[in-house]
């Protein structure tokens, strides 16, 4: 057996063929196709392993019709870790076949973070050339389909922030006596396109007597790269990211987005090669938490206030599966005065969003999407609370296409609000 395949063996003897993950697969049950269920996809792999299957671009379309959702991985009475296994098949088949252009340029551009920062804050100022107003001002709509870019026209995406995050704060944000030092690692989503959900966590956490640094070199998380296979971009960004967080004495790393939470605190694990950043991260990683996970483990800090709202809570896949939250979150919007919380119909089902997945496969993932708004509908809530802005940016397409008055907001907003800080 070819080398590089070795690493596989322990995986793939340990699947038992039980079709368990049909059962939980939302790209199969929205395609209809053994190929796209992760039984399908180890079979594919185990021939490759053979040596019967070569690493075709057939296979990389293949492997890609995944959302890394991990449901299957949850489902697997096995305990066979096919995340793992498809991250590390997508990475030989990029190897080997190259990424289309588009995505690798846009990969590589992200190693450049002071050029990347540019581009985005020239972007806000000139999407209106690209983009036009979606109805009742829901976000944008591209003028023209650019589906090297996964935007069809009626894909609703939001605005880039005139002014980002990081620009709108100071990097260190002091309080009169501070109790901990944070890390807030933003991310570029929290950054660039939902500053203000960004603004309540900095609020929420100055409220529990923390000093909070922004570190103004952090950059991407680097998930899209890696998830695509390109685990050269991948790993240089999560390399950096570990010696900046490395680089300031904090007591807890917090996140507001799951999938770079998820990133910091497992995945790199697979990503870091270099053996002294490695260490850094065994260390950092035990630090990261997600919001919700710091305001539950400090302990409501205040009286809430009222907030009259029907609220429901959709869990991401890299919060729930990806960093184990999925309490706090309930938790603490059912300690809100006024809220009444409704509980949606598989809830921890995936949104369809999967990262580049929803790009490459819009029509899929917007059939998944439906399911959730579905269920989401049926509670009759006002709000859909999630924790994850990718989930929220899909989730908020799919309720714009269907002139759906409910709104979606991070978690960390509607504490803010019960914590009176905005
Ligand atoms: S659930 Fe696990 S053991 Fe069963 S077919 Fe799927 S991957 Fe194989
Ligand atoms: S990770 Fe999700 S989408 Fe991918 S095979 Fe498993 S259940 Fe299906």
């Amino acid at each position: 057996m070819d080398k590089k395949y070795e690493a596989w063996q322990n995986q793939l003897v340990k699947c038992i063929r039980c079709g368990t993950c049909r059962s939980v697969c939302p790209v199969f049950q929205a395609a209809d196709n053994e190929n796209t269920t992760a039984r399908g996809k180890v079979r594919l792999l185990e021939a490759v392993s053979e040596g019967k299957l070569p690493l075709t671009p057939e296979l990389q379309q293949r492997m890609g019709k995944c959302l890394l959702c991990k449901a299957c991985v949850n489902g697997c009475p096995s305990g066979v870790k096919t995340d793992e296994l498809f991250l590390s098949a997508r990475k030989l088949l990029a190897d080997q076949n190259g990424l289309p252009l588009a995505k690798k340029l846009a990969f590589t551009g992200l190693t450049y973070r002071k050029l990347f920062d540019l581009g985005l804050k020239m972007g806000a100022v000139f999407q209106g050339v690209v983009f036009k107003e979606a109805p009742k001002g829901r976000g944008k709509l591209a003028r023209i389909p650019m589906p090297s870019a996964g935007l069809s026209q009626r894909r609703i995406i939001p605005p880039l922030a005139s002014a980002p995050l990081r620009t709108r704060l100071p990097e260190t944000n002091t309080v009169s006596s501070p109790k901990v030092r944070v890390a807030f690692y933003t991310g570029c989503m929290l950054n660039y396109i939902y500053p203000e959900a960004g603004e309540a966590i900095v609020k929420i956490l100055k409220a529990h007597d923390a000093e909070v640094v922004i570190p103004a070199k952090q950059s991407c998380c680097g998930t899209p790269a890696f998830t695509s296979g390109d685990y050269q971009v991948g790993r240089y960004l999560a390399e950096e990211n570990i010696k900046i967080l490395a680089d300031g004495d904090y007591d807890d790393i917090v996140t507001g987005c799951a999938s770079c939470g998820a990133a910091l605190k497992h995945e790199y694990g697979n990503i870091i090669e270099d053996p002294k950043v490695k260490q850094l991260w065994e260390k950092i990683s035990k630090k990261v938490k997600d919001i919700t996970e710091f305001i539950v483990e400090q302990g409501i800090k205040q009286e809430l206030r009222e907030v009259k709202a029907k609220i429901t809570y959709h869990d991401p896949c890299h919060l729930v599966r990806g960093m184990g939250v999925s309490q706090q979150p309930r938790q603490l919007l059912q300690a809100i005065p006024g809220v009444e919380y409704a509980e949606m119909k598989d809830a921890a089902k995936c949104c369809g969003a999967g990262g580049t997945f929803s790009m490459a496969h819009y029509e899929i993932s917007r059939t998944i999407n439906d399911w959730k708004l579905d269920n989401a509908e049926k509670t009759g809530a006002a709000i859909l609370a999630t924790g994850c802005s990718a989930c929220r940016m899909h989730i908020t397409d799919g309720l714009g296409q269907r002139s759906s008055n409910m709104k979606v907001l991070h978690t960390a907003e509607i504490i803010a609000k019960a914590y009176g800080l905005n």
